[in-house]
């Protein structure tokens, strides 16, 4: 079996940073160390580079099937890889939405004939994702990770704990939207975040908040965790990176933060409060966001804003952002990933500190380019993407699509 050697590199992840080697045999780390050769091992030079573990996405919209136009499993794929995930959660609101196991079932197939990244579909919480019936939780159980009506709330509370209380009993985790449709935000989004965190805790369930925008909504999750509720919560790169006031109403949902807010969602992170950042990557075509469609082509940039407006600038340790967007999320979805560590998978990313670019249209592997980061100069290129020891991502290139064997691109030793 192959041995990989990643050599003279800088290494960080949650627990800390060093400067070394790192060996890579049959998809895990082996062997951390100094001065490692190996007969026979391919060899990808570190020097001058940082190895982080891989980022997993807790929340992503791929848009398969049913909006080709937009996005599809393949281009998704490419994106992800080229920003440095290897595991993506994806959301229902498809077409057909995935609240049938023939939906989830043809996503997790599409996804393993590609072979690029892991994927992990999430099921609607009510059919149609219209608010007015469960799904079959019990049928759809085995094929999603989670289940979520993400796009919109889900209104009616008698739904939303039974919802809870079935995916409970079959240990799997329900993921809230919150906003109450027809309310002013902060209010439409702590409103629906204080009655899940109650309605969790009554179940004694596990509740999982999507895309929290406000330090009202991540006060509350503060008091719920002291209380012993069971309650995880995630923030995207957008509302923790660009305000409105320097980036206007570029339409997202939820909206960009006030700089105060946005100061805010920052301080919840450092303190802890939140536990993952999750890109809530939603490519549209020209003609959708000129029409107001709400989201961010994120996948892509998710790292290099991130390391940009919060590293570089001294809010939050290289360390810190490795937890929420490795190991957090990795434990959240259950997975062996998120540290570099003997026995954890080699999933990991080779970035470039010190290489500053700008974005634009020409950089992206997604088909949709719509975010309001195109212009800016951000640091930290995303140089290697690894999963399970293969590179699966290289300046810009992914396996697939410009190569197909990874020994293709990494030198022998
Ligand atoms: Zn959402």
């Amino acid at each position: 079996m192959t041995v990989l050697l990643i050599r003279g590199v800088r290494v960080v992840d949650a627990l800390g940073e060093w400067r070394g080697d790192v060996a890579i045999r049959e998809g895990r780390f082996v062997a951390l160390g100094q001065g490692f050769s190996w007969p026979g091992a391919l060899v990808l030079e570190g020097e001058g580079r940082t190895l982080l573990p891989a980022f997993v996405d807790l929340h992503a919209h791929f848009r398969d099937p049913g909006f080709p136009e937009k996005e599809d499993l393949r281009t998704g794929s490419w994106a992800a890889a080229h920003g440095g995930f290897t595991a993506v959660a994806l959301m229902a609101n498809t077409d057909p939405p995935c609240d049938t196991p023939e939906v989830a079932r043809y996503v997790v197939e599409k996804a393993r004939a590609l072979d690029l990244v892991e994927v992990y579909p999430v099921g609607a919480i009510t059919v149609g994702l219209r608010g007015e019936r469960l799904v079959d939780f019990q049928a759809l159980a085995p094929y999603v990770w989670a289940f979520s009506d993400d796009g919109k709330g889900v209104e009616r509370a008698d739904l939303m704990a039974q919802a809870l209380r079935r995916a409970a009993a079959l240990g799997k985790l329900i993921l809230s939207h919150p906003e109450f449709a027809g309310l002013e935000r902060p209010l439409a989004e702590e409103l629906m975040v204080a009655r899940d965190l109650r309605l969790a805790q009554a179940a004694g369930a596990a509740l999982h908040l999507q895309h929290l925008s406000s330090p009202g909504s991540v006060e509350l999750v503060r008091r719920a965790k002291a209380e012993g509720v069971r309650v995880t919560a995630e923030v995207t790169p957008h509302h923790l990176c660009l305000s409105q006031e320097a980036f206007g109403d570029y339409p997202v949902n939820p909206p960009l933060p006030g700089e105060a807010a946005r100061q805010g969602l920052v301080a919840a992170l450092r303190a802890g409060v939140l536990d993952a950042v999750a890109t809530d990557h939603a490519p549209h075509t020209p003609e959708a966001k000129a029409q107001g469609a709400p989201g961010i082509s994120g996948i892509e940039t998710a790292f290099p804003l991130l390391y940009t407006r919060l590293v570089r600038e001294g809010l939050l340790p290289l360390a810190e952002l490795s937890r929420y967007l490795s190991l957090g999320p990795a434990r959240i979805l259950g997975l062996r990933k998120g540290l570099v560590r003997p026995g954890y998978d080699a999933d990991c990313v080779l970035v470039e500190e010190d290489e500053s670019f700008v974005v634009d249209e020409a950089f992206f592997l997604s088909k949709s380019t719509n975010t309001p980061v195109l212009g800016l100069r951000l640091w930290g290129r995303v140089w290697a993407t690894l999963r399970r020891g293969e590179v699966i991502h290289l300046a810009g290139r992914v396996r697939g699509r410009d190569y197909h064997d990874h020994r293709q691109v990494v030198g022998a030793g």
